[in-house]
């Protein structure tokens, strides 16, 4: 990192928040109470591994309680501290209010490399965090619903979750008190790619717009534009794979922990995050030049970065040299607030993380509705849609006969008409319209107010607008 004066990464949210609220007109003191994290809980606990105790530092921060449950990922990763949980904590509150997911924000970590533990040992580990934290409530259907975030996926969800059961065994809403579980144990279809497919709707709703792609010195669609990607992690991957896969994008190049791998000719995203599962690395792939300082290709020339892993990685140090023409926030806080200055004033177009990554918690709503209401999302809709197709497939039948026509449907289509949309499907639309949704509320305000230059002040304003809201109606 630089030796110029970065701010912290708390800080840097909240420099960004001011800088909105600066341009709106709300009563004194209600700013601060937005702004500023209610509580965080630190916990230290131990465990018991290869016959000796081990202590672990564990955070759950509740930004904002507008509305309950407050909603946020665990992470698991060694720099995990106070300051970035609060800053992820703050980053959830908007996040939800602006794809109106009906949370408040919280974020948890643990300072642990996961990738130094057995299986069993990180269960015990995940288990003995989930029993602080549940037993303060800070794990709870009605209160606190945490979801994976880095180095936490579907395996820690289902033992938090089976965890909390066994603290509560009467709670019949038990399942709802984490989202992001494997579908067999109450989670639902499309969530591990929801964050992925959130940056790919994100991106295919901006390519709607001609002024907005104008504004970032691009135009057309998404086919052939070239892209680089920080991170083959879970949203990187799934995000790269989708654009490269079904919008023609390139995947240019890509930045791992080892360094980074570039192929003008476009790499294959799927060969390669195999590569990377059974080699640990980009190292040594056999398509492309890999240099060793992977991160110098935040630099490299090309149409759409995706930042993926990390915050603060596009910072005062480097974010001169960017030469993307749009950068999109798949991470949380990848580019910190002097950066974000630099970049506005260069005419870079950045699509906020509160935004660009929130199809994970968009779909993480979904789950936990599907767990309250304990039936298949949209079941119900499923069979009444069923009841009507076969209706209309019985009518043109029965006109086809009275009118003495031999007319047949296709029988693959009839098959598909007649089963109608199942979960995925039903997750997948109403992700896409929820991202669109959004986004058109951001660059509504974007395009109306003339002291609005960027994408990032005008989601701010929309979802500080909406908290406001709430703490109005409801008091403090
Ligand atoms: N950890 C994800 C995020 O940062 C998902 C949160 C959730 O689903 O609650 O948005």
């Amino acid at each position: 990192m630089s030796n110029l004066k970065e701010p912290s990464f708390r800080e840097s949210v909240d420099l960004m928040f001011n800088r909105a609220v600066a341009l709106m007109d709300l009563p004194p003191g209600l700013e601060e109470k937005i702004r500023v994290c209610n509580a965080t809980y630190t916990v230290r606990f131990g465990v018991r591994l290869r016959g000796q105790i081990q202590t672990f530092t564990g955070y759950r921060s509740v930004h904002s309680e507008h509305m309950e449950p407050v909603k946020g990922g665990i992470r698991y990763a060694l720099g995990v501290h106070q300051d970035e949980v609060e800053a992820l904590a703050a980053l959830m509150t908007y996040k939800c209010a602006l794809v109106e997911a009906p949370f408040g924000g919280s974020k948890g970590g643990l300072c642990i490399d996961p990738r130094l533990y057995e299986e069993h040992e990180l269960e015990l580990i995940t288990r003995r965090f989930a029993y602080e934290l549940a037993k303060r409530d800070l794990i709870n259907p009605s209160q606190n619903v945490p979801a994976p975030d880095m180095g936490t996926g579907e395996r820690e969800m289902a033992w938090i979750a089976d965890q909390y059961a066994r603290m509560n065994t009467t709670d019949i809403n038990a399942r709802a008190c984490v989202t992001g579980k494997p579908l067999n144990a109450g989670g639902i279809a499309g969530r591990v790619e929801a964050t992925g497919r959130g940056v790919q709707y994100a991106l295919q709703e901006f390519f709607r717009y001609e002024e907005d792609k104008a504004k970032a010195g691009l135009s057309g669609t998404l086919d052939g534009k070239r892209v680089i990607v920080q991170g083959l992690g879970n949203v990187g991957y799934h995000a790269a794979k989708f654009l490269s896969e079904e919008d023609g994008c390139k995947i240019i190049g890509v930045i791992e922990r080892d360094g980074g791998l570039m192929d003008e000719n476009g790499l294959d995203i799927e060969d390669l995050h195999n590569w990377i599962a059974k080699h640990g690395g980009v190292n040594g792939y056999p398509s492309g030049k890999y240099v060793k300082d992977g991160a110098k290709f935040l630099e490299e020339d090309c149409d759409i970065l995706v930042p993926a892993a990390l915050e603060g990685v596009i910072n005062l140090e480097n974010a001169d040299r960017v030469k993307a023409k749009l950068i999109i926030e798949a991470a949380n806080g990848p580019v910190t607030a002097g950066a974000d200055e630099i970049l506005r004033k260069k005419g870079t177009v950045i699509i906020p993380d509160m935004f660009a990554n929130a199809g994970g918690v968009t779909v993480s709503y979904f789950e936990w509705v599907k767990n309250l209401s304990h039936i298949r999302f949209g079941r119900m809709q499923r069979r009444q849609e069923e009841a009507r197709h076969q209706l209309v497939v019985d009518q043109f039948e029965a006109l086809s006969e009275s009118m003495g026509k031999s007319w047949s449907l296709d029988p693959k289509f009839k098959e598909k008409y007649l089963k109608g949309a199942g979960e995925l499907e039903l997750v997948r639309s109403g992700l896409d319209d929820t991202m669109r949704t959004a986004y058109q509320s951001m660059r509504a305000v974007w395009h109306e107010r003339d002291d609005v230059t960027d994408l990032r002040t005008a989601a701010y304003l929309v979802s500080i607008d909406k908290v406001a809201s709430s703490y109005r109606a409801k008091g403090l």
